[in-house]
């Protein structure tokens, strides 16, 4: 079983390096982000109720989205394990449904550096505003969480400031 989650700040890298990690250990990646983008283009009541939250650069309930992550990780594909981008949030989320990783990876990289990346990727949710809002909540409780890793033993630091294709070598090095 490999359950993996990487942790970082929004423009971390850790997309990235899911999907490369993913790839190596033939394990799919399960994007919170990506699912709620999915939900919210849905004329659903759910579907606009996660938009609003979305466009406002707020947090999805915890018990919704805990929800929405166990029955994510029910289906078959994700039997063999999974790289997790984007749950927990924080501890309230990990009360709800704990995934029970494996190991914990935390993509270290500075302030400085994510304001740098966000502002080019262009996303519709990445205007200077958002950004802000997400690094506030961001730092508030998902801090918590990484204390949290650490005191079960499964956290692994990775400086996530070099190239990609060294960031995802030293990610590997952890499976071999
Ligand atoms: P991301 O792609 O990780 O930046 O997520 C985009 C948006 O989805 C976030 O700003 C939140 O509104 C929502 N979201 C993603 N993961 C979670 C989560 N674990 N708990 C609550 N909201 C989430």
């Amino acid at each position: 079983m490999k359950r993996i989650l990487l942790i970082g700040a929004q423009g971390s890298g850790k997309s990235t390096q899911a999907k490369l990690l993913s790839e190596f250990l033939g394990v799919p990646v399960v994007s919170t982000g990506e699912v709620f983008r999915n939900l919210a283009a849905s004329e659903s009541d759910e579907g606009k109720m996660i938009k609003a939250i979305l466009d406002a650069g707020k947090l999805v309930d915890d018990k919704i989205t805990s929800e929405i992550v166990k029955k994510r990780l029910d289906e078959d594909d994700c039997q063999n394990g999974f790289i997790m981008d984007g749950y927990p949030r924080n501890l309230e989320q990990v009360n709800y449904f704990d995934p029970q990783f494996d190991k914990v990876f935390y993509l270290n990289v500075s302030d400085e550096e994510i304001i740098k990346r966000l502002s080019v990727r262009g996303r519709e949710d990445d205007t200077p505003e958002l950004i802000k809002t997400r690094l506030d909540i961001y730092s508030e409780v998902t801090v918590p969480l990484l204390k949290h890793y650490q005191k079960q033993g499964v956290l692994v630091e990775i400086d996530g400031m070099g190239q990609v294709e060294k960031i995802h070598q030293d990610l590997r090095s952890n499976f071999l």
